[in-house]
């Protein structure tokens, strides 16, 4: 019975310490990945309704996390508080516009945008869509949004290939002529790359840098090591709930946290998947 109690505490005190020391240790901040917010239900996950995002973002404020710009990243020397957020959006769907800045307005919160250059103002023929298609923010509204101080836009490429699939010429040019096409709309540098798909290898990465961009957005672990052109971000989709929602902040919690990290590769995978059997020809 000693015994037993002596192995109980044991495993209970070395349970909190390696808790409070993970935590310590983990204090780089959590980059959520959103793509489009909607009103109606629509196929696939890849999306948030406009009330499940809005019940986030109470989450975010209720429990006093920090919702920092993404442009913190490329500050040296930054110091985390453990519970700082960064907001971002790939593709740049019309309904950022519409209902995402809005809120953001209302809670002060900055957040990033990644549009995909040649498909902007245009709908999301690029992707593989079962239901109605989604338009793209036209240029006006991306000008609108960029003198906004809430909002930082980078790239999300040309066309949304995949970068380690295609010859490196074309990656060349998804990756630097969607630069300079974005600073001729915007008027202002573009510093931010965000991989397709969250894909990249050495080569692409090396691309990334070349173009003069600061800094390149992925998905999921990236290197071990911090590498600011393979910047980790979590997904958030239209299946998860707050519950959910909060283990993807908590990063402490391991069992969940390898759960919601599953979830997300998966669904990343078969949007991979199927957005590539349907542009296969384009790729060489
Ligand atoms: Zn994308």
């Amino acid at each position: 019975m000693v015994l037993f109690d002596f192995l109980f505490i044991s495993i209970f005190i070395n349970f909190v310490m390696w808790h409070f020391e993970f935590r310590r240790r983990n204090k780089f901040p959590v980059i959520l990945l959103f793509h489009q917010i909607e009103t109606k239900w629509r196929p696939g996950v890849g999306w948030n309704y406009v009330k499940q995002f809005e019940a986030f973002m109470y989450y975010l404020k209720k429990h006093n996390y920090n919702i920092l710009p993404v442009t913190v990243l490329l500050e040296k020397n930054h110091t985390y508080s453990g519970k700082d957020v960064i907001i971002t959006f790939d593709d740049g769907y019309e309904d950022i516009y519409e209902y995402v800045l809005p809120i953001m307005k209302r809670y002060g919160f900055p957040f990033a945008i990644f549009p995909i250059v040649d498909f902007i103002g245009k709908y999301n023929d690029w992707d593989f869509v079962v239901g109605p298609k989604t338009k793209h923010l036209s240029e006006k509204q991306l000008k609108i949004l960029a003198k906004n101080k809430l909002v930082t836009i980078g790239s999300h490429s040309l066309n949304h290939l995949d970068l380690k699939r295609v010859s490196g010429e074309i990656a060349e040019r998804e990756i630097n002529e969607s630069k300079r096409e974005l600073e001729g709309i915007l008027g202002k540098s573009v510093e931010i790359f965000s991989y397709p798909f969250g894909k990249y290898n050495e080569k692409v990465r090396r691309t990334v840098i070349r173009s003069g961009y600061k800094m390149a957005l992925s998905y999921y672990k990236g290197n071990k090591k911090c590498d600011m052109f393979a910047i980790p971000r979590t997904g958030v989709y239209a299946i998860d709930s707050i519950f959910d929602f909060a283990v993807k902040l908590h990063r402490y919690v391991p069992v969940l946290s390898w759960y919601e990290d599953l979830k997300g590769r998966t669904i990343n995978l078969l949007s991979d998947l199927a957005c590539s059997n349907k542009r296969k020809n384009e790729i060489c």
